[in-house]
């Protein structure tokens, strides 16, 4: 599955906001949106207003890059989500949510989710008991994500759940640390997702 492999903070210069792409750093003085609050390139100072095109690419644009995704991706998430019962925007955002990677990274065992995503591909999780190394493998209510038992020693694992301490994790999930698993208790709601995304501006935008 390609993937994005350029210069993240770029693409949250880009969307003007914080999109936490690279773990700790994105909470130090080295993020690149305090640092240069401006979209890149040499007329990023000079740009101006959007249209009405432009506000909903830019949404677009903004939480397919948080999730890690690409177009063809992205766009095939959108599909399904309109074919499910309900609002089409709210799907859309379960369904990413429901993502394996995301939920790796959800329950601390990664500062990023592209992190998680490695992790998940070299094959250190087990969801169910059963190895599972595709990032976008969809998890239901009562799946169980573990980490292997060899795995446990991975200092960036190590690392990234001691960080957690204090940090709280969505109500949708349940950690237990001790045995390095963790939960999905319930499909998330549109309340659980609290990242600031207009998702109807997604919907308005694909049904151009
Ligand atoms: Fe975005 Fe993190 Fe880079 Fe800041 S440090 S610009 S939040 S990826």
């Amino acid at each position: 599955m390609a993937r994005y492999t350029g210069a993240v903070c770029r693409l949250c210069r880009r969307e003007g906001t914080k999109l936490f792409l690279k773990g700790d750093r994105c909470f130090s003085e080295k993020c690149g949106v305090d640092r240069r609050g401006y979209p890149p390139g040499q007329h990023g100072q000079g740009r101006g207003r959007f249209s009405d095109y432009g506000v909903q690419l830019r949404e677009k644009q903004k939480v397919k890059r948080m999730y890690g995704l690409l177009e063809k991706q992205f766009r095939r998430t959108m599909e399904r989500a309109s074919r499910m019962r309900g609002m089409a925007g709210e799907n859309l955002l379960v369904l990413l949510e429901r993502r394996l990677d995301n939920v790796v990274f959800r329950l601390g065992f990664a500062t990023s989710r592209a992190e998680a995503r490695q992790l998940v591909k070299h094959g250190h999780f087990l969801v169910d008991g059963r190895k599972a190394t595709i990032p976008s493998m969809l998890l239901r209510p009562g799946s169980v994500v573990s980490l292997r038992e060899k795995s446990r020693q991975v200092a960036r694992i190590v690392s990234a759940l001691d960080a957690l301490e204090g940090k709280s994790i969505p109500a949708w999930l349940e950690l237990d640390k001790e045995n390095f698993q963790g939960t999905v208790k319930a499909l998330p709601t549109r309340e659980d997702i609290t990242m600031p995304i207009q998702e109807q501006l997604i919907v308005e935008l694909y049904s151009r």
